[in-house]
């Protein structure tokens, strides 16, 4: 039993990733449409990410009648110069980002990376001074990344670089660490343990933009931008396609 439903689900990834790959139907709600991946109305109905923290991009409850930076920003100011996240990690994004990273179904995660690149290209326009001189994925362990097949910070930074032009690197900062186990830590200890996790590898160029799917505490984020600011950036940004609410 388990074996036919092993291949019913590799059928039906394999549908999925070649449905894609054609205009046709819409992934979320499967109406036709000429296009690929989501159809206007669900691209529409995604759960933007527009009140936020302006530094770590935090989903605020509330519309602050001008930029505002959360608590944790202002406690703890991370080194990182912004966080650029257009999604909040809620249905239907979490779903299609949980398939695109463990189910094998990579081509989910193409509508939500066109969002990115698209929210990513008007900042560019707004703020031409900080066009990154290159984009670092969140690396992942080797192992980890053999176990999975592919590092979706790597899928997203390499979509990214053709749409905007900027060069991608994976081997400035490379992980030397498995993920610790981080429950039971405090804030601290965790910060400790993912220092000891990464290294930077050579001299960076001075804007550089660190590539990851999702940001959740923001602690990878804040502990890269740390290292490579120690080794020379200037500007650090964070790109990714949604952001938890904590
Ligand atoms: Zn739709
Ligand atoms: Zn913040």
């Amino acid at each position: 039993m388990i074996k036919r439903l092993k291949l019913l689900s590799t059928q039906f990834i394999s549908k999925v990733n070649r449905t894609l790959s054609l205009p046709g139907q819409c992934i979320a709600c499967c109406a036709s449409f000429q296009g690929r991946g989501l159809c206007s109305r669900c691209l529409d109905a995604l759960p933007y990410n527009w009140q936020r923290c302006r530094q770590c991009a935090l989903p605020l409850a509330f519309a602050p009648a001008k930029l505002v930076l959360c608590g944790e920003c202002l406690k703890h100011p991370p080194a990182f110069d912004r966080v650029i996240t257009p999604l909040r990690y809620q249905f239907p994004v979490n779903r299609l980002i949980s398939r695109y990273k463990y189910s094998h179904q990579r081509a989910l995660g193409r509508p939500l990376i066109n969002v990115l690149a698209h929210e990513v290209s008007g900042h560019l326009i707004r703020s031409p001074t900080l066009r990154p001189d290159i984009l670092v994925p969140s690396p992942m362990h080797p192992a980890k990344q053999r176990k999975r097949g592919f590092n979706q910070a790597e899928d997203i930074a390499e979509h990214l670089s053709l749409s905007i032009g900027v060069p991608w690197s994976v081997t400035l900062v490379k992980r030397q660490r498995a993920g610790p186990a981080q429950s039971g830590l405090n804030r601290q200890q965790r910060l400790a343990n993912l220092r000891e996790a990464f290294e930077v590898t050579g001299r960076p160029p001075p804007r550089i933009a660190i590539i990851d799917d999702v940001v959740t505490t923001g602690a990878t984020a804040r502990v890269l931008a740390e290292l490579l600011k120690t080794a020379g950036a200037l500007e650090v940004e964070v790109w990714a396609l949604a952001r938890t609410p904590g």
